[in-house]
């Protein structure tokens, strides 16, 4: 039966292809009696299902995939020996004798058991080890019902879609390593951090379809249109015919703005533009190249510490910053400093709270964490030796945060000056404008700093009063609010009469649909996911600031969503 879905489009472009449905096996295995005759089969295959997991993980572990996180590794090797564990490698066998029972339940109730004494445990580090029994079991139960949770190196996974009831921004990293045509998920928010790093993967991408893993099975057709925001389950042969057109002007548009990457991002007026690259990880620089970027405007530095059992210490952090700095040859790169919590913890110790998003975020998780702050502010700094790196200093709120900061900066830089280890001694410090108190105090933060960047993902979030990640207020989520514009522009404001830089480095600075707006604002550095980075520079090139400053400038008197609209829709005429 063909049908569609609606969510929230996250990264444009039409994907065909097959689902491929992961994760929360466990919740779903079947329960069944079985008849005497049947029992060596299951035990058959309860073995089977153990000996082929063990195969996939220790395939997993001698083609370790180049750019994995550095403990990638060591996580598959406790894996294998949770696996080789008696209690669910052996035990689930004399359940399926005793009770006979089928294979998946057995296995759950020997995972249900050994999850209840981990609660006892009182050491923090082993209590967490709960998700990677968790994620072992889950591998054997897919293993069991016939899917496997591998995916083969073959040209073939190029058309599977992945489909999950969520994946969290460390999930994402792990598929950054496999190739997928399209990821679909059933929660989640079109700035969520698991949303940012699935534009990373340049590919079409939709959130908030809230049943797709119920719906759509191992398998079936899916047509993926990021654009709109639609999945179709087994198209019939007329819409698959039109789609297929429409990759196909996809592609060739894409391919036509790759002729821009050398022009230099200039109005028609003639008034010069920055346009800037966010990445997650070093690895993501070749595509920043591709896409004719003029500077790293946004190293989320948070993804080098996801997806591991412990903190990357001086070097490694070092190393990666170096790395960054040095391949883009001396243009600039800007470092933000630590932003986990709220979406992106820490496997080994989530410190979310009650209310992750208005917690222990990001500068005041560092400033809690002084040692582990220290650590990276060094790696940094070291790092600025090699290249052009500047300091970017998330969540900033209040001016005692602010000067707290400066002055651990300034301890690391004293640290390694009498060491004799070399720095930029003259290295510029940003903060970051995205909570609505910092961007209504703005000239406070602008007299201390060298620049500022608007994260308009979260300054929206804060203004509206929107979780990013929750589906069921992401239709709320509007960058138009009034409330949004004024503190975009007022920021932007401060910042010239400060005579400091600023960007936009949230969402917004890659909706070509918002250049020309962010432009008329007075905005000359844009930082953005390098996928559309292009497009931006397409709008860019055909801007002429003079008749666009006084819309934008019309449009921050505008309070109705309609007059907003239409001055939106003139402006990009
Ligand atoms: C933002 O909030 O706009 C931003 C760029 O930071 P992040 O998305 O990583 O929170
Ligand atoms: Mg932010």
């Amino acid at each position: 039966m063909s049908f569609a879905m609606h969510g929230v489009g996250v990264s444009g472009g039409i994907a065909i292809g097959y689902a491929h449905l992961v994760s929360h096996a466990a919740l779903e295995v079947p329960l069944y009696a079985l008849p005497k005759t049947q029992i060596e089969g299951e035990v058959v295959r309860f073995e089977t299902a153990i000996e082929s997991t063990r195969a996939e993980l220790e395939a997993l572990r001698t083609n370790i995939p180049a750019g994995s996180p550095a403990e990638f590794g060591a996580f598959l090797d406790l894996h294998v020996l949770i696996l080789g564990d008696s209690v669910l490698s052996k035990a689930p066998i004399d359940l399926i004798k005793g009770q006979r029972i089928n294979a998946e339940w057995a296995l759950k109730q020997q995972m249900d058991a050994l999850l209840t004494q981990f609660e006892q445990i009182e050491d923090d580090y082993l209590r967490e080890r709960k998700a990677d029994v968790v994620q072992v079991v889950e591998r054997v139960l897919k293993a069991l019902l016939g899917h496997s949770g591998h995916v083969p190196a073959t040209g073939s996974e190029q058309t599977r879609i992945l489909v999950a009831h969520d994946l969290s921004p460390a999930d994402m990293m792990l598929f950054k390593q496999q190739r997928f045509a399209a990821f679909i998920t059933d929660v989640g928010g079109a700035t969520s951090h698991t949303a940012i790093v699935a534009r990373s993967l340049n590919m079409p991408s939709i959130v908030a379809l809230h049943h797709a893993r119920q719906l759509i099975r191992e398998n079936e057709l899916l047509i993926v249109d990021g654009q709109q925001g639609v999945v179709i389950v087994n198209p019939d042969k007329h819409i698959l015919a039109e789609y297929k057109l429409r990759q196909g002007q996809w592609e060739i548009e894409k391919q036509k703005l790759k002729r821009l990457k050398t022009t230099a991002a200039t109005t028609l007026d003639g008034t010069a533009v920055e346009l800037h690259a966010n990445i997650e990880l070093p690895q993501d620089i070749p595509q920043v190249r591709e896409a004719g970027a003029t500077g790293v405007g946004l190293f989320r530095s948070e993804f080098l510490f996801l997806n591991r059992d412990d903190l990357p210490g001086e070097e490694e952090q070092f190393a990666a910053y170096r790395k960054v700095a040095e391949d883009m040859k001396g243009l600039p790169v800007t470092v933000r400093t630590l932003d986990l919590g709220a979406d992106k913890q820490l496997r080994f110790a989530d410190r979310s709270g009650d209310n992750p998003a208005l917690g222990l975020r990001a500068i005041r998780l560092c400033l809690a964490e002084p040692q582990m702050f220290h650590t990276q502010l060094r790696a940094i700094l070291r790092a600025s030796h090699y290249g052009k790196i500047k300091i970017l200093v998330p969540m900033l709120s209040s001016l005692s945060e602010l000067r707290q900061t400066l002055h651990l900066i300034g301890h690391a830089k004293q640290e390694l000056a009498l060491e004799g280890t070399p720095f930029d001694t003259a290295i510029q410090i940003g903060g970051m404008i995205e909570i609505p108190a910092a961007a209504l105090a703005v000239q406070t933060f602008a007299k201390s700093l060298d620049f500022l960047s608007i994260g308009t993902n979260d300054l929206i979030q804060y203004t509206l009063a929107i979780d990013r990640t929750d589906d069921t207020v992401a239709h709320l989520y509007d960058p138009l609010h009034p409330a949004v514009l004024q503190l975009i522009a007022m920021t932007i404001a401060a910042a010239d009469k400060a005579g400091i830089p600023v960007s936009v480095c949230g969402e917004m600075a890659g909706d070509a649909g918002l250049t020309r707006l962010l432009l008329g604002f007075g905005l000359r550095q844009f930082s953005m996911h390098p996928a559309h980075l292009l497009a931006v520079k397409q709008q860019v090139l055909k801007s002429d600031l003079p008749r666009i400053t006084g819309i934008a400038q019309k449009m921050l008197k505008a309070q109705e969503p309609e007059k907003l609209h239409q001055l939106l829709a003139r402006l990009n005429e």
